[in-house]
C-alpha cells in the first residue's frame, strides 16, 4: 500500500443514483468439474476445515463496470444445516477493515433454483445467516458492487473506491466474494471467471484456462490467492517484458492510447529495477510477476501489493509528463519490494487466517517503512530517480515529519497500531492533531539511520543490503508466507552487525519528540535545509497532488482547482492568522488569487514588514487574514555536510550488472 498522496480534504462526495442491473449470469452458471482442495491437517481447532470441500465458482460480469456496477454469481458448495457466510473485511495491504461493505447490494441466495431466506447478523454486519435445506449441495449467490460512489476518485471509509472508467477496470476479487465464517482462506478453493466489455484485454497473476463466448476462466486457486490476484483490464493495454528469471512483465492500461507511450529509456529503467531487486535480495519468492499499472485521472492514485503482482494506479500522464513521472517513480519499486517485505515475510499480526480476523499494524514500521525506504533506494539504483531526485524525496519526508506537531502526543508506534484510523482520512489538521501514515516516511528515515549505523560500525563492510539478503533472500521459493515478529528482526540485524537493535527501535518507536529524526540523513553526510528555488521533486509532488505546497513558508497547502486551504501547519504564519482548512482563497493583498501572484508576492513583498492579507471565504462568510511573513519562498532540500562521508551517494549506487 502507498500512503495517500492527497493532501486536501475531498471536496465532496457525489452520490450517484443507483440503478439496478439484473444479475444476468444467474441463469448461465456453468456446470464445472469440482476439485478437491482442503489441505489435510492445515486447520487449527478454531477454524472449521471443510474436509474435501469442492471448489466454489465465482462468475463476474464486469461488462457494466464503466457505469459503476460489477455483478457476481457465486456457486458455493454447501451442506444442509445452518451456514454463516461473511464478506471480506480486513483486506491484506489495506491494513484496515476496508472491505467495501457499504457498496455491497443485490444479495440474492438461491437453493435448487428457489430463493432462500437470509438474515444479516445484528452485530457483525458483514455476516449473513442462512439455513441450507436438506438435499442441497450448492448455494447460488448473486451480488453487486457499486463502484460509482466516489466519482471524484476519493474513497471514504468502507466504500468501494472508484476502479473503472470508460476504458479500464481494476477488479479486486475480495469485493465480490462471500465465504464461510471461521474458515481459513488457504483452505477454500475458488475458480473465477469474468466477462469483460467486448474487445478489452486483461492481465492478472491468475492462470487462464479458457477464453471464449462465456468469458475468461481461470484455474482454481485458494481464496487467499484469488484475493491476492487483482485483474486489470482495458480497451488500451500494453505489455512490456522486463526480463528477470522468473519472468517479470509490466502491463499498462490507460484511459487513452497515447498515455501508454513509455519511453525506451523508462522501459530500460524498469528492466533495471528487476535486476536491482535481484541484486539486493539475492532470491525471489514468485513463479512469475506481473506489474499491473492503471493510468487514469478518474481513479485515486494508489498502490496495492500482491505476492506475484501489484496493483498500481497513477495519473493519466504519468509516463508523458516529467514532473508526474518523477512523483510516481517510486510507486512500482515500492510495491515490488512488498513481494519480499510484506508478502513472503510478513509480521505475524498481519498474517491472519482469513479476512475477518483483525490485522494488527504494530509492525508497519518495517512492513511499510522499510518498503518505503527500499522503494526509493531501488528507484535511484535503477535510474527511475536521479541522485538529486532521491535526495529531494528524502528532504520532502524529513520536512513533512518536522511539520507534524502531533508528534508531541503521538509516538510513531501509535501511528502503526492505529493505522486503520489514519488511512483514507481527511488531511485537515492532520499535522496538528493526528500525524498521517507517518510510519511510511518517518520509518524510512529511521531505516536510513539503521543503514548508516551498520555501515559505520562494520567500517563499511556491511550494510542494510546484507540484512535484506539475510531476512528476505535465498533460497528462492514460490509465493510462500514466512511470518516474523520483533525479535526476529532484532536477531537478523544483530547477525549482520552486533548492536542493541531492540533498544534502537524501541526508543525510536516510543519516544515523544518534536524534532523529526534527521540523524540518519546527517550520518549519511546530508542535512535538511530550505531553499528559495523548489527542488524538482517538490515541483513533481505539487504536479502530482495538484496543489501548491506552502507548508514551509506561509504554512498551508492549497489545491489547484478550488484554491481551497488544506492542512494548516501549527505555529505557522497562516495558523497565527487564524486560517482554517476548507477556506477558499479569493484574493491576496487585494488582488485576485493565483499561483503566479503568490510566487511574485513572496519573492518581492509589497509591504517591507512582510505583512500580507488573504481574503478567504469559509462556508457563507468572508474573512481577511493578516499573515506576518517575510521569509520568501521556502522549500526543503538536502545540503551536503562536508565533514561526514557521503554515504547517501554510496547507498544510491547501482548493484546490478548493467544490462
Ligand atoms: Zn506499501
Amino acid at each position: 500500500m502507498m500512503p495517500l498522496t492527497i493532501k486536501q480534504a475531498p471536496t465532496g462526495t457525489s452520490w450517484t443514483s443507483r440503478s439496478t442491473v439484473a444479475a444476468e449470469l444467474g441463469a448461465a452458471a456453468l456446470a464445472l468439474s469440482l476439485a478437491l482442495c482442503a489441505r489435510a491437517g492445515a486447520a487449527a481447532e478454531e477454524y472449521a476445515a471443510p474436509a474435501g470441500a469442492p471448489t466454489a465458482q465465482i462468475e463476474v460480469d464486469a461488462r457494466q463496470a464503466s457505469r459503476g456496477i460489477v455483478a457476481a454469481h457465486l456457486i458455493l458448495p454447501v451442506t444442509p444445516g445452518p451456514l454463516t457466510l461473511v464478506y471480506p473485511k480486513w483486506i491484506p495491504g489495506y491494513h484496515s477493515p476496508a472491505g467495501p461493505l457499504t457498496s455491497l447490494g443485490g444479495l440474492v441466495f438461491t437453493a435448487n433454483g428457489k430463493p432462500l431466506a437470509w438474515r444479516r447478523d445484528s452485530v457483525d454486519l458483514g455476516a449473513f445467516h442462512l439455513e441450507i435445506p436438506s438435499g442441497v449441495t450448492q448455494l447460488g449467490v448473486d451480488l453487486e458492487i457499486d463502484t460509482s460512489i466516489a466519482a471524484d476518485g476519493v474513497v471514504q471509509g468502507r466504500e468501494a473506491a472508484r476502479a473503472a472508467t470508460e476504458s479500464l477496470l481494476i477488479l479486486e476479487w475480495n469485493q465480490l466474494v462471500l465465504y464461510p465464517a471461521n474458515t481459513r482462506s488457504d483452505d477454500l478453493s475458488y475458480q473465477a471467471a469474468v466477462q469483460l466489455p467486448p474487445g478489452w484485454k486483461y492481465a492478472t497473476a491468475l492462470d487462464t484456462v479458457a477464453t471464449g463466448g462465456e468469458g475468461i476462466r481461470f484455474a482454481p486457486v485458494s481464496l487467499t490467492t484469488l484475493v491476492d490476484s487483482t485483474l486489470l483490464a482495458g480497451r488500451y493495454m500494453r505489455d512490456i517484458p522486463l526480463g528477470g528469471a522468473p519472468a517479470v512483465t509490466l502491463h499498462l492500461a490507460a484511459d487513452t492510447k497515447v498515455a501508454l507511450d513509455m519511453s525506451a529509456q523508462t522501459q530500460a529503467h524498469y528492466r533495471r529495477l528487476v535486476r536491482e531487486a535481484a541484486a539486493l535480495f539475492g532470491a525471489v519468492h514468485y513463479t512469475h510477476y506481473e506489474f499491473l499499472w492503471a493510468l487514469s485521472d478518474q481513479i485515486m492514485p494508489d498502490g496495492l501489493e500482491h505476492h506475484q503482482s501489484s496493483d498500481n494506479r497513477s495519473p493519466l500522464r504519468a509516463l508523458l509528463d516529467d514532473p508526474i513521472r518523477r512523483a510516481e517513480a517510486n510507486l512500482l519499486s515500492h510495491e515490488y519490494v512488498h513481494s519480499w517485505n510484506g508478502k513472503y515475510r510478513r509480521p505475524s499480526g498481519l498474517a491472519t487466517a482469513n479476512y475477518q480476523d483483525p490485522m494488527l499494524g504494530d509492525m508497519l514500521w518495517i512492513y511499510e517503512g522499510l518498503t518505503e525506504y527500499l522503494g526509493n533506494v531501488l528507484a535511484v539504483r535503477s535510474g527511475l530517480l536521479t541522485d538529486e531526485e532521491f535526495r529531494g524525496e528524502l528532504a520532502h519526508y524529513a520536512a513533512a515529519m518536522q511539520s507534524h506537531t502531533a508528534r508531541e502526543w503521538r509516538p510513531l508506534q501509535d501511528t502503526t497500531v492505529a493505522a486503520s484510523l489514519l488511512y483514507y482520512q481527511s488531511r485537515n489538521w492532520s499535522a496538528r492533531l493526528r500525524r498521517q501514515e507517518d510510519f511510511y516516511q518517518e520509518s524510512a528515515l529511521l531505516w536510513l539511520e539503521a543503514d548508516t549505523v551498520i555501515r559505520r560500525l562494520s567500517k563499511g563492510r556491511k550494510s542494510l543490503d546484507d540484512f535484506c539478503r539475510l531476512f528476505y533472500g535465498p533460497p528462492s521459493t514460490g509465493p510462500e508466507l514466512v511470518p516474523y515478529d520483533f525479535d526476529d528482526v532484532v536477531k537478523a540485524l544483530t547477525a549482520i552487525q552486533p548492536y542493541d537493535w531492540a533498544a534502537f527501535w524501541t526508543e525510536r518507536l516510543d519516544r515523544l519528540r518534536p524534532e523529526a529524526p534527521l540523524e540518519g540523513l546527517e550520518a549519511s553526510g546530508w542535512k535538511l535545509t530550505f531553499t528559495r528555488e523548489p527542488t524538482v521533486m517538490h515541483l513533481a509532488q505539487e504536479a502530482d497532488d495538484k496543489d501548491l505546497d506552502l507548508r514551509y513558508s506561509l504554512g498551508f497547502l492549497v489545491d489547484d482547482d478550488q484554491a481551497t486551504i488544506g492542512d494548516v501547519i501549527p505555529r505557522s504564519p497562516a495558523d497565527e492568522a487564524g486560517a482554517s482548512p476548507g477556506s477558499h482563497i479569493i484574493a491576496l493583498n487585494g488582488y485576485k488569487w493565483s499561483k503566479e501572484l503568490l510566487h511574485d508576492t513572496l519573492e518581492a513583498p509589497s509591504d517591507p514588514s512582510g505583512k500580507l492579507t488573504l481574503l478567504v471565504q469559509k462556508d457563507d462568510t468572508f474573512k481577511t487574514l493578516e499573515l506576518e511573513y517575510s521569509g520568501g519562498e521556502r522549500y526543503p532540500e538536502l545540503s551536503r555536510e562536508p565533514q561526514t562521508p557521503d554515504l547517501l551517494t554510496q547507498i544510491a549506487k547501482s548493484r546490478a550488472p548493467q544490462n
